[in-house]
């Protein structure tokens, strides 16, 4: 039986939602503010969040979870330790930590970075609450996110490297402009290249070049590094299509802004283009996305010989779940079955092209093997019931497939719509396929 809860439904809807799963650690002796910052992780990520409200028991708590911790949320002044002594203990247990102070200054701030503290926030600005939880979502999600370090010095490199994977940003590193090409066409999911100018074999310019004739500004940033008293680098790394540049050396502040500066954007273009490409509700491809891409993805098969096969599916009796239990139920149904789908089939193209109606486009697949794939993900849905909330349903599919080219994508599905009617006549819950002459 699977359980669909609520909070489990509204992940699933959107991708860019992150969900935590170590726990987080608050040292902090004002109730309150613990409290509500507890509460707020909680709602955002489902965090699981231990509380300390001295010294002495956030040493307790790190002695037994120290390993487990995502990150580590402490007030710099403690009834039993008022001046910063918990950096020390948090660093000594190699946790992340983020630190809240009463008082802001420039020494403040030098002691903290030196002693590795991510960041840290002065609790009486409007926004610390917010800021804090948007950075530890920050650096949870960081840890997916790949950055590539191009510069020929291996101290500047070793210093910009350090200060990006406090931030747990997975880093890549090249010495130069040639290296920086054969790293990314290992690592195509890189997302943020930050190079400096000169450099042997190839200098920054010329990468920041050569990138751009295969990669967008809005899917990979370059930021360019040029030396104070050259003014003029800064310019021309954006002329030659740099997202954005900063001055050596660098600091750890400047660094991290610009960088969560340029990723922010490229998550929002990445919204956007979803947005166009995507369906609402279940997040999978849409309809419109799927007869362009298709198309092209089609042509390609059958220009190259390869074998294509298209399954239409609909989802049986899915008015009465609307019906019985309401749209809401419906919906949720809708959801849980998309991410089934698109979890079974993620190397093929699944797209939803009606109400309850999806279809999988198989590229370089045989027919037995798509045939065989789908009547397992039939015999699935099937044999699992559904609990949502109070109410225990059960679902089935019908299937539909063809996968001998026609004369284009579309007689092709209106064939694998035929069998999919067929499946309905004969009963429900079954798979028909094209027989193979
Ligand atoms: P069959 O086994 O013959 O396919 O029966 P069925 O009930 O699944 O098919 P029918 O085409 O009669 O009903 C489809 C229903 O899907 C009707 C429509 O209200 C519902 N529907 C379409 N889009 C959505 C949606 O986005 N959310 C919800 N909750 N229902 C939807
Ligand atoms: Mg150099
Ligand atoms: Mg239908
Ligand atoms: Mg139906």
């Amino acid at each position: 039986m699977v359980q669909v809860r609520s909070d489990q439904r509204k992940i699933r809807k959107n991708i860019h939602d992150i969900q935590i799963d170590k726990p987080i650690l608050i040292v902090e002796d004002q109730a309150s503010l613990a409290k509500m910052l507890k509460e707020l992780l909680f709602e955002r990520y489902g965090a699981e969040v231990h509380l300390a409200n001295s010294y002495a028991e956030a040493k307790n708590l790190l002695s037994k979870h120290r390993h487990e911790y995502h990150v580590v949320i402490c007030d710099l002044n403690l009834p039993d330790a008022a001046n910063g002594e918990i950096v020390d203990l948090v660093n000594r247990a190699k946790v992340k930590m983020i630190a809240l102070t009463g008082t802001f200054g420039e020494k403040m701030r030098e002691t903290m970075v030196n002693k590795g503290v991510i960041d840290y926030i002065t609790k009486d600005s409007i926004n610390a609450y917010e800021y804090v939880v948007n950075l530890v979502g920050r650096l949870y999600e960081n840890y997916s996110t790949k950055l590539l370090i191009v510069e020929d010095s291996m101290i500047a490199r070793k210093l910009v490297q350090h200060m990006l994977e406090l931030q747990n940003f997975n880093v890549l590193l090249a010495g130069n402009g040639k290296e920086a090409l054969t790293v990314l066409e290992e690592n195509p999911d890189v997302k943020l290249v930050l190079t400096d100018y000169n450099m042997p074999e190839m200098n920054g310019f010329d990468l920041t070049l050569d990138l751009r004739k295969h990669h967008l500004k809005e899917q990979l940033a370059v930021i360019g590094l040029s030396a104070t008293g050259n003014n003029e680098l800064g310019a021309q790394f954006i002329k030659n299509g740099a997202n954005d540049f900063l001055t050596k050396p660098v600091s750890y502040e400047e660094l991290l802004c610009r960088i969560n500066q340029n990723i922010d954007m490229l998550v929002y273009m990445e919204a956007l283009r979803n947005a166009a490409h995507r369906d609402f509700l279940t997040n999978l491809y849409n309809r419109r996305y799927f007869f362009n891409e298709g198309k092209d993805l089609y042509n390609t098969s059958v220009l190259e010989n390869k074998p294509v096969a298209v399954a239409m599916l609909d989802i049986d009796l899915f008015k009465q779940v609307n019906d019985n239990y309401g749209h809401e139920v419906g919906d949720d149904l809708l959801v849980y079955f998309s991410y089934e789908l698109s979890k079974q089939f993620n190397d093929h193209i699944v797209a939803r092209i009606g109400g309850e109606e999806f279809v999988v486009l198989f590229t370089d697949t045989e027919l037995e093997l798509a045939s065989d794939l789908m009547n397992k993900f039939r015999q699935k849905i099937a044999d699992t019931p559904l609990e949502f909330d109070e109410h225990t349903i059960n679902v089935s599919v019908s299937i539909g497939i063809h996968h001998l080219p026609e004369d284009n994508l579309d007689a092709m599905l209106k064939i694998a719509d035929e069998n999919l009617y067929v499946a309905k006549e004969n009963g429900r819950n079954r798979v028909i396929t094209s027989s193979v002459e």
